[in-house]
């Protein structure tokens, strides 16, 4: 057992419960917090009903992956926290909206940042951040990516909070930013990989799974590749015994500024899930018992994972 910190204050890891390990309860705050009249009038109204029947539907903990540079409002997490009784773990570190003055400076600069985040508290709220997160895409780390990089690993090491890392999965980008992170003096049961599940390469899964760290399967239903090809790839690393460090999730957000997606793509998104939330529950745990997982299997995917990951298992 141990505690880490949620929106709503201290939690104990044995009772994060079902848990899904990344997702954006909300995104883009700021703009929701300047001009308002670019999002549905009732955008918060929508979140707390989709996650109230995420919370019907068995789920107990979700982890916002939505760092300051992708609009995290920590104070809006506390109230939909609050009133949907769901847990929900904010995060601290850095997505890769890179303003010019990173180019250059230390990383103990925002390694400093990220541990009063972590210690004291988002904004002068008080609410603390439980989790760090780093992020690289196509084209490999960047040089400002590296500095945030560097800076999310010195953070983990002084304040113990584990590490997601967004990757790039097609061009095995993970490799690059796990050697930054061991240069670092990082251990690796402290990492997760986000976004794998879009490679279906099980040596690249199955490296990097040696390599310590967990797995974020946490694009669904995703673009792309379909969501029946994803659990495949899932069960696969299912029946190879990975179980305990695979962190299914959706990467979902239940409410986006208007102006976002033109309305037949933001039609197409909500066509491909109409569940939300509840996806993974409805279709993927649906497909993996058709693939003939077991219900006692099932029954800790969700939860052993992520409290594993959050104990440094
Ligand atoms: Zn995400």
């Amino acid at each position: 057992m141990s505690l880490i910190n949620s929106v709503l204050g201290p939690l104990e890891t044995k009772d994060l419960g079902f848990t899904l390990m990344h997702e954006h309860v909300i995104s883009q705050g700021f703009v929701a917090q300047n001009y308002p009249e670019l999002f549905d009038d009732h955008f918060m109204d929508k979140i707390i009903s989709g996650i109230s029947d995420a919370k019907k539907g068995g789920v107990d903990t979700i982890i916002d992956a939505t760092t300051f540079d992708l609009g995290r409002d920590a104070a809006a997490l506390a109230e939909i926290s609050r009133k949907t009784k769901v847990n929900i773990i904010a995060c601290t570190g850095w997505w890769m909206n890179m303003p010019q003055f990173i180019d250059g400076t230390s990383p103990d600069v925002y390694a400093d940042l990220f541990v009063r985040e972590i210690q004291e508290g988002i904004a002068g709220t008080g609410i603390k951040a439980g989790i760090l997160k780093s992020a690289a895409d196509f084209g490999g780390v960047m040089p400002e990516g590296e500095i945030m990089l560097r800076a999310v690993a010195r953070a983990h090491i002084r304040a113990m909070v584990p590490i997601i890392l967004h990757s790039y999965a097609p061009e095995q980008v993970a490799r690059h930013q796990l050697s930054i992170l061991k240069e670092e003096g990082v251990d690796l049961k402290w990492v997760a990989v986000d976004h794998v599940n879009d490679t279906t390469d099980l040596e690249y899964l199955i490296w990097l799974l040696d390599q310590g760290c967990y797995l974020g399967m946490d694009r669904y239903p995703g673009l792309n590749l379909s969501s029946r090809s994803r659990t495949e790839t899932m069960k696969k690393l299912i029946d190879a015994g990975w179980t305990d460090r695979l962190l299914p999730s959706h990467d979902c957000s239940l409410a986006t500024p208007d102006t976002f997606f033109p309305p037949e793509v933001k039609e197409s998104i909500l066509k491909g899930n109409p569940y939300g939330y509840l996806y993974l529950k409805k279709v993927v745990f649906t497909q993996l018992e058709e693939m003939g997982v077991p219900k006692a299997i099932l029954d800790t995917l969700c939860v052993k994972g992520p409290r594993n990951f959050f104990e440094g298992a």
